[in-house]
């Protein structure tokens, strides 16, 4: 089937702008939110947008059919990281606060090491002050940290991540700061991003049987 004018001036507002709401794209190309309903629906029965109550349309890169591979730009999640002086105690807060099982240390910017849950729960048990404690002193540092790039296929960081038995890693960018080289830290790849990739490839397949 293919894309009216319309409708791909529609895919490359929300590939641009994603997460964008129907009026907000209504707006951008002077037409009424209710002209476009069946556009919008078009689209996400064809998988190239998804839409989600209360935050709006994106434009769903794993589905998109051209030459290029998912890479792991196109799934990753925001990173959680704070600097090497935080204490044991603020991490676990930090990890309740935040849901998630891992946190990025950084030393000016730089990637410098990651603590998992059971990191934390291992230093809990030893009975010692974790207020007192700064992370640094009990994260896995670096070199021996798994990491990924942003244009990395799919396939080789989920190698990774089975090779070493670990739940995320991170995703970084080089970059140059005060004339140094640094590991940015972009993103965080996770057991959970691939398989949301899973059910999404699982139910096109079906969409495509006309189940
Ligand atoms: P958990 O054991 O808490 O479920 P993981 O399996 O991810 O979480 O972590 C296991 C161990 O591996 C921990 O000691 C953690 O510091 C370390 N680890 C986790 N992710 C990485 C990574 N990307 N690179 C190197 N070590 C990691």
């Amino acid at each position: 089937m293919q894309l009216t004018e319309r409708q791909k001036e529609i895919v490359e507002i929300i590939k641009k702008n994603g997460p964008i709401t129907g009026d907000e794209i209504a707006k951008m190309i002077y037409i009424t939110r209710s002209a476009l309903r069946t556009d919008f629906s078009i689209l996400k029965k064809m998988s190239i947008i998804k839409s989600k109550q209360k935050v709006g349309y994106t434009y769903n890169e794993a589905f998109v059919k051209s030459n290029n591979k998912t890479l792991v730009k196109h799934i990753m999640g925001t990173p959680v990281t704070i600097d090497e002086s935080y204490s044991v105690y603020k991490t676990v807060l930090l990890m309740f606060e935040k849901d998630i099982g891992t946190i990025f240390i950084t030393k000016d910017g730089n990637l410098s090491g990651i603590v998992s849950r059971k990191d934390l729960l291992r230093i809990a048990i030893g009975k010692r002050d974790i207020e007192q404690i700064p992370i640094n002193l009990i994260m896995t540092r670096m070199p021996n940290i798994i990491f990924s790039m942003e244009n990395e296929t799919i396939e080789e960081c989920v190698k990774k991540i089975i090779e070493h038995q670990i739940d995320s890693v991170p995703v970084i960018r080089i970059a140059e700061k005060n004339g140094k080289e640094i590991y940015k830290v972009v993103g965080r790849f996770t057991k959970t991003n691939v398989s949301r990739l899973l059910l999404d490839i699982l139910e096109n397949k079906n969409k495509e049987r006309g189940e």
